[in-house]
């Protein structure tokens, strides 16, 4: 049970596996306006960094769910070198329909609403974690500008241009289901080249550890088309934030 691999080569050495930098995870923080002791759900923790650095910044307990072996795996190293492996846990299992066995004042989802059947499933599940005046952080692609046609949409990774919105009607649509959006942090381009670009060197030296490997050539393809498919389509096009809501 496990991610496709090639998520697990290539974003081996990240620490965030999404468009923030650790600055926008601690303004994100900063923001919720975290009291100590708060329980924080995070469905797909990724190397746990959000849980690890709000346990050392602002006191919270938290557990996370991911299905990377490997990033589990890095998440509780990451706990034990901020100190806080007391106050985090991190689970390697699938999120679809996790809920917590006691309710948390933050439940999140960052970058990985296919859990829940996308951002409208993810948000109903995340709610049925959530204590009364909790908050729901959904983290989530949206388009800059509307793709002209289906081909940039897929330059982009997107299924099709209706996998996203635009930002105006995403924040809308969370108002559709009920939420109000009280506050939200959104990355910029250099989020994205941290995101992405440092994708590069890793594949590079994977490519340099493992010659005979197999899956080598998914690898070195990925490495050889990777940034000026960054540079035409995400980077010109995606948008990425979190979104925290209340239930109205
Ligand atoms: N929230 C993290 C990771 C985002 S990347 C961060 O911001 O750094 C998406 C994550 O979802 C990856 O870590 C991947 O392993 C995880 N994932 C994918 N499918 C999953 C599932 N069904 N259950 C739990 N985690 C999943």
């Amino acid at each position: 049970m496990d991610i496709p691999r090639i998520f697990n080569v290539s974003e081996s050495a990240h620490r965030i596996h999404n468009p923030f930098t650790p600055e926008k995870l601690a303004t994100l923080g900063a923001a919720l306006r975290l009291e100590p002791g708060t329980c924080v759900l995070d469905l797909g923790s990724g190397s746990g960094e959000m849980l690890c650095t709000w346990a050392r910044d602002y006191g919270i307990t938290g557990t996370g769910i991911d299905l990377s072996q490997l990033f589990t795996g890095q998440a509780k190293l990451r706990a034990q070198e901020l100190g806080v492996a007391d106050r985090v846990e991190f689970i390697h299992g699938d999120a679809a329909g996790y809920i917590a066995s006691e309710k948390v004042g933050v439940a999140a989802c960052l970058g990985a609403t296919w859990i829940g059947g996308g951002v409208a499933g993810t948000i109903e599940l995340l709610a049925k974690s959530l204590l009364t005046g909790g908050i729901i952080l959904i983290g989530e692609p949206y388009w800059l500008r509307l793709p002209a046609t289906e081909e940039i949409a897929k330059g982009c990774h997107a299924g099709s241009i209706s996998d996203f919105l635009v930002l105006p009607k995403l924040l809308a649509s969370f108002g559709g289901l009920g939420y109000d959006v009280v506050e939200m942090v959104l990355s910029d381009q250099d989020g994205w080249d941290r995101y992405e670009a440092a994708k590069w060197l890793t594949l590079r030296r994977w490519l340099e550890a493992n010659p005979g490997d197999s899956f080598a050539e998914e690898v070195r393809a990925e490495l050889t088309s990777g940034p000026g498919r960054y540079a035409a389509y995400t980077r010109e096009y995606l948008g990425w934030g979190v979104f925290a809501l209340m239930p109205r």
